[in-house]
């Protein structure tokens, strides 16, 4: 076998079998199992101080099955446009949804402030035209103010703090708005920081959050206002690539009781949440599609599956992702084998992207067998271009 390439480490729960328990679905799927995800929450829980709420981040796993059993675990959905929020009214009360996202049309502020759930406001004039529309339907509506932080999390696959961004509103801009809220007799809710997303750096996690505290009271000062949540946002990543370690959320935890125990005073009446999304569910999530085709091509062993990049384009490299790395792979039916063969996965699109894993040491594989992706339960199935080339969408499962 000639120079395989490695792929990202197996999810605890999945490396020990010797197959996967769903050889027989039928593909291209993705299947979630949950019991992943309650005890991811479990952990949480047990690692995070009491008074710190755990929302869930709808766009990482939108799947209305998954939702509905997720909800009673967490304490909050955080939602990015008006059709996540009616997924999430359908499974939670409107006061422990909030609505974060850019470029928030008329027709979604109404449906938020009609509904009851609480605006995270991205800039002076989106709180404008929420104020306004709640004085028209003579309904208080519930406005919390997203700042745009002066500093990054460090490591973070996304970056979404630090720099010039159409997420949030400049510190220096903060007072005005809340002080606008206040003065319009809208219900103030609090203050969400984002600073990015999957980060695996645990120091880091715990130098945002801390420096996220920091900038709220800062904040809550400037505004002569305690607000009364500070959503500390999240940014917890998982393991995809080789070397990929896992997040200590212990030691985030109990770094953040410690914050929490030296608040300084102006938030000392202050709830606190922090959202997550992939670590919620990324690691439940297993892709899987079928073999339909070996082939072999100048001396290079091609698999070729009944599902590719249409339906997990993160997986074949194309999503926030700048050197293409593999995702955790296996055989299906043959977990625990030796490797016997060096293949490159690829889906059925005609473009040279569709490869879900490049130049893998496998089991030999046959048409009919079952390839697995894991790592696969965030930003899959709903940030891809499922239309391209017409070829049917995935169907998702939810074990429970
Ligand atoms: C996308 C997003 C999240 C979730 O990010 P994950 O990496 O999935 O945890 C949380 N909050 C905001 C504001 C987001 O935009």
């Amino acid at each position: 076998m000639s120079n395989p390439k490695p792929f990202g480490p197996i999810p605890p729960e999945f490396a020990g079998l010797d197959a996967l328990p769903w050889l027989d679905v039928a593909t291209p799927a993705y299947v979630y199992d949950f019991a992943v995800t309650r005890a991811r929450v479990a952990r949480l829980r047990a690692a995070l101080p009491e008074r710190v709420a755990v929302h869930y981040a709808i766009k990482a796993n939108p799947f209305p099955p998954l939702l509905a059993a997720i909800a009673p675990l967490v304490d909050g959905l955080d939602v990015a446009s008006a059709g996540e929020m009616a997924r999430a009214l359908d499974v939670m009360t409107a006061d422990a949804i909030s609505f974060a996202g850019p470029g928030k049309r008329d027709e979604e502020l109404d449906a938020a402030v009609r509904a009851g759930v609480t605006i995270n406001l991205e800039s002076i004039a989106e709180g404008q035209r929420a104020l306004a529309i709640g004085k028209a339907l003579g309904v208080r509506p519930r406005l919390a103010v997203r700042v745009n932080p002066d500093f990054e999390l460090r490591g973070s696959g996304m970056k979404m703090g630090g720099r010039a961004s159409p997420f949030g509103i400049e510190s220096a801009h903060v007072p005005v708005l809340v002080e606008r809220i206040l003065g319009e007799g809208a219900e103030w809710r609090g203050l969400h920081i984002f600073a990015g997303s999957q980060s695996l750096d645990t120091d880091a996690i715990i130098a945002t959050q801390a420096a996220t505290i920091d900038l709220a009271a800062r904040l809550a000062e400037a505004c002569g206002a305690p607000p009364p949540l500070v959503n500390l946002g999240g940014g917890f990543g998982i393991p995809y690539f080789p070397g990929d370690a896992p997040v200590d959320v212990e030691a985030i935890g109990a770094a953040l009781g410690e914050a929490l125990a030296a608040l300084p005073g102006v938030l000392s009446g202050s709830a606190f949440a922090i959202e997550l999304g992939r670590w919620l569910v990324g690691e439940a999530g297993v892709y899987l599609a079928r073999v339909v085709d070996r082939k072999v091509s100048q001396s290079e062993t091609f698999l070729v599956v009944d599902g590719g990049l249409n339906h997990h384009l993160a997986a074949t490299g194309n999503f926030g992702t700048v050197v293409r790395r593999n995702y955790p792979v296996a055989l299906a039916h043959r977990m625990q084998d030796a490797a016997e063969e060096v293949v490159s996965v690829v889906g059925p699109l005609c473009t040279p992207l569709d490869r879900l894993a490049d130049r893998v040491a496998l089991p030999q594989a046959q048409v009919g067998d079952l390839i697995a992706i894991f790592a696969s339960g965030a930003y899959g199935a709903t940030a891809s271009p499922s239309a391209f080339l017409g070829h049917p969408p995935a169907e998702e499962f939810l074990i429970e």
